[in-house]
């Protein structure tokens, strides 16, 4: 059992019986580093789309981007403009980060279905066009976390602020990544495979946390 997975050490208050397991003879909090949403009870943000709090923590994750992008350009978190901005940014997404990208995208109108550009049902013909730009847009890796890491949280943050046309399972699968990722954590090959095989054979929510939240990023 690798050292990953040894979050070893009191209970939390937040943190449920169901929440940890005995492994190699010691008690392991899973994912210590996460917390519960005090409205839908699933690990941040996982409850996202259905529970609005979840939803915003997701925007959040691509805001956060954003602020930082017009804090070091424009040296003020909202600049006047910001829309003109937005649009110089997706006009050249591939020189951006991926979140300042998906937050310009909200900020920019769909001439077609009218919502956010990008974030509009699948068959949305401007909306479905901006999603495939978005990902020439740069991903870099947070400190400390396994290489790969931002470009599995990023493509599980489009899908989960944009799920139209994916199958359930999928969505369900995309959610359910986010806490983990979120906490530094990446699966293996052989993890992310045998978790999609899971989602294939039509595993349950609740199979599937167990296998997310507990073996991800474990293992030799
Ligand atoms: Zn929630
Ligand atoms: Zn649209």
């Amino acid at each position: 059992m690798s050292a990953r997975l040894a979050h070893v050490g009191p209970a939390r208050p937040e943190v449920r019986g169901s929440d940890i397991a005995v492994r190699d003879g010691r008690t392991v909090v899973y994912l210590a580093g996460m917390r519960r949403c005090g409205e839908c009870g699933q690990w941040e943000p996982a409850g996202a789309h259905g529970c609005a709090r979840c939803a915003r923590l997701v925007d959040e994750i691509v805001e956060e981007g954003w602020r930082a992008f017009l804090e070091r350009e424009f040296g003020a978190p909202e600049p006047p403009g910001e829309r003109l901005i937005a649009e110089m940014v997706v006009d050249e997404p591939d020189r951006h980060v991926w979140r300042v990208v998906d937050a310009a995208y909200d900020r920019l109108t769909c001439p077609e279905c009218g919502g956010r550009l990008s974030r509009g049902p699948a068959g949305c013909a401007p909306c479905d066009l901006a999603n495939g730009f978005r990902y020439s847009a740069i991903e870099i890796d947070r400190p400390g976390v396994p290489p790969g890491n931002e470009h599995a949280l990023r493509v599980n943050v489009a899908v989960t602020r944009r799920p139209y046309g994916i199958s359930a399972s999928e969505v369900l699968l995309r959610r359910l990544s986010l806490p983990a990722l979120l906490d530094g954590r990446l699966p293996t090959v052989e993890q992310a495979q045998a978790t999609k095989a899971l989602v294939g054979k039509g595993a349950s929510e609740a199979e599937l946390a167990a296998v997310i939240f507990g073996d991800w990023g474990s293992g030799p």
